[in-house]
C-alpha cells in the first residue's frame, strides 16, 4: 500500500482516535454545563463581578430602561403620509441624537433624520457584525400627541378602565394573565401608548449605554439605526448601506416574550392601464371609439379570481387582490386596475405576472385597446437573504435569557422587509414587549422589554461563538 493509498485510512483512524473522542468530550462537557445552567435574568456578562454585583447592576439598567421608555412616550413623533418628515419627528431625532452621542460611540444624524451608531469591535479576531434597527416615529392613524403613560405596578389581573370607555382585560387580552404581579404600562385611553416602537428605541439606547459603561464586555462590530417614517411605510426610503451594512441584522419592533419573526410576505403592487379611444359613441363602429371599462372589468375578473382573494387565504398561502379600479382621466378614457400581490414565495408572484400578461394580451387583441403594465415592489420576504447562522444564533440567545423561542411568520410586511428591499439584507424581527399597537389599548410588558434587552447581549455572545465564514 503506497502512502497515497493509505492516506485516507490514516486520516480516518486519526479522526476516530483523536478528533472524535476530543469533540465528544467537548460536547459532553458543554452538555454538563447546559444542565447546570439556570435561566439568567441578569447581566451575567461581567465575569469579574460577583452574582450580587451583577444583580445590582441588572436592576439598575432595568430601571433605567423603564424610565427611558416613560420619557420617550412624552416625545411626540407621529409620522404623516403628507410630508417627507414631520417637525415632531425632527425634534425627536435631535433629542435622541444628543442623548446617544454622549455615550461616546461614533453617532451620525443624517439630513433625512436617520441616526446611525457604530460601535467598533473590541476583540482581536474577525467576528460577524451585528445590526439592530428600530423606528422612532409613531402611527398617524390614532391620536398620539401628549401621551400620558400610566405605570401599573404589580398588576392584579382585574380589568383596567381607561378614559373614553376603553378597557383592557384578560378576557379580550389573554396575555395580560401572564402579567399578574408584574409591571405594565398603558396610555390613559385618550391616545396610543407608542410602545410601537418606543420600546425598541429604549432597548437600543439602553444597550448602547450599557456597552459604553462596561467596556470589558467583549463584542464584535455593532451597527445600529434609528429610522423615521416606519408607520407610513417609508422607513427604508433614505436608509444608507454604508453606515448600516451588518452581517446579521435584527429589527427591534416585535411583540411578546421569545417571539422572533423569521419571514414575511413579498409584496408587489401591479397596475394595468387600459387605454380606450375617445370619439363620439354614436359613430363608434366607424370613428375608432373604444371603451376602456369593459376590457378592464374582464381583466380584473380573470386576474383576481375568487380562490385568490385575501379572505380565502391563510397560513402559508398568499393572495391576489384587486385593490381598486379608477378612471385616470375621464376625458382620455383610461381605466386603471391596481392589484396587490402578497406571497411568501416570490415564484408565485412571478407566475401570476406571467399569467396576467397573457390575459392582458388576449384582451387587448379582442377589444382592440392598448394595455400597459407597471410593477412596484413594496417589500420583500426577509428570509430570502439572511445568513444561515442567524436563526440558530437568535434561538440560542433567546434560550440563554431563560425564554422559549417562538417563531413567527408575518402575513404582512415589517420594517425589516422594507430594509430588505432597499439593502437586499434580511433581518429577523425580535420581540420588544409591545402589545396592541396602533390602538388606545396599546400596552407594554416591562418584563418582556427587559428580556429583549438581555437577549441583545446573548446575541453578542452567540455571534462570538460562531465562526465567521465568508
Ligand atoms: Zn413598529
Amino acid at each position: 500500500m503506497t502512502f497515497k493509498k493509505a492516506l485516507p485510512l490514516i486520516v480516518a483512524s486519526l479522526f476516530l482516535f483523536t478528533v472524535y473522542p476530543l469533540s465528544y468530550a467537548v460536547s459532553l462537557s458543554s452538555r454538563k454545563e447546559e444542565t447546570k445552567q439556570k435561566p439568567v435574568y441578569l447581566l451575567s456578562f461581567l465575569r469579574e463581578n460577583t452574582a450580587q454585583q451583577n444583580a445590582k447592576m441588572a436592576a439598575k439598567y432595568r430601571q433605567t430602561l423603564l424610565e427611558r421608555f416613560l420619557k420617550y412616550t412624552t416625545y411626540d413623533s407621529q409620522s404623516s403620509d403628507s410630508t417627507p418628515i414631520t417637525p415632531e419627528q425632527i425634534e425627536t431625532a435631535e433629542k435622541l441624537y444628543d442623548e446617544i452621542k454622549q455615550f461616546g460611540f461614533p453617532t451620525l444624524l443624517t439630513s433625512h433624520y436617520y441616526i446611525y451608531v457604530d460601535i467598533p469591535s473590541n476583540i482581536s479576531w474577525d467576528a460577524f457584525s451585528l445590526g439592530f434597527s428600530c423606528h422612532y416615529d409613531t402611527t398617524p392613524d390614532i391620536p398620539g400627541k401628549g401621551i400620558k403613560a400610566q405605570k401599573i405596578k404589580k398588576y392584579n389581573g382585574k380589568p383596567i378602565e381607561l378614559q373614553n370607555g376603553h378597557v383592557l382585560s384578560t378576557e379580550t387580552d389573554p396575555y395580560l394573565k401572564e402579567m399578574i404581579g408584574k409591571t405594565i404600562v398603558t396610555s390613559d385611553g385618550t391616545t396610543m401608548l407608542s410602545a410601537d416602537d418606543k420600546a425598541g428605541v429604549s432597548i437600543l439606547v439602553t444597550f448602547i449605554q450599557t456597552l459604553a459603561e462596561n467596556p470589558s464586555k467583549k463584542h464584535g462590530p455593532i451597527q445600529i439605526v434609528f429610522a423615521p417614517n416606519e408607520d407610513v411605510g417609508r422607513a427604508a426610503e433614505f436608509i444608507e448601506g454604508t453606515p448600516y451594512n451588518p452581517d446579521i441584522a435584527f429589527d427591534l419592533d416585535g411583540g411578546t416574550d421569545g417571539e422572533l419573526t423569521l419571514s414575511n410576505f413579498n409584496a408587489e403592487k401591479v397596475i394595468y392601464r387600459v387605454y380606450g379611444v375617445n370619439a363620439h359613441q354614436s359613430q363608434a363602429a366607424q370613428n375608432g371609439y373604444r371603451n376602456a371599462w369593459t376590457p378592464a372589468c374582464e381583466l380584473g375578473a380573470q386576474c383576481a379570481k375568487e380562490e385568490w382573494m385575501p379572505n380565502r387565504s391563510s397560513g402559508d398561502q398568499g393572495y391576489v387582490e384587486l385593490h381598486h379600479m379608477n378612471m385616470v382621466d375621464g376625458k382620455s378614457n383610461v381605466a386603471e386596475l391596481d392589484f396587490r400581490l402578497r406571497d411568501f414565495n416570490q415564484k408565485n408572484i412571478e407566475s401570476w405576472k406571467g399569467y396576467a400578461d397573457s390575459v392582458a394580451n388576449k384582451i387587448s387583441e379582442r377589444f382592440d385597446v392598448k394595455i400597459e403594465r407597471e410593477v412596484y415592489k413594496q417589500y420583500q420576504n426577509v428570509s430570502q437573504n439572511i445568513r444561515p447562522e442567524a436563526q440558530r444564533i437568535a434561538e440560542n440567545a433567546i434560550k440563554q435569557a431563560g425564554l422559549t423561542p417562538r417563531f413567527k411568520k408575518e402575513r404582512a410586511g415589517t420594517t425589516a422587509a422594507m430594509l430588505m428591499l432597499k439593502l437586499n439584507r434580511g433581518a429577523y424581527t425580535l420581540f420588544t414587549g409591545q402589545n396592541n399597537p396602533h390602538a388606545f389599548t396599546e400596552w407594554l410588558s416591562e418584563e418582556d422589554m427587559y428580556h429583549s434587552y438581555l437577549v441583545l447581549f446573548n446575541l453578542i455572545d452567540e455571534t462570538l461563538r460562531t465562526k465567521k465564514w465568508n
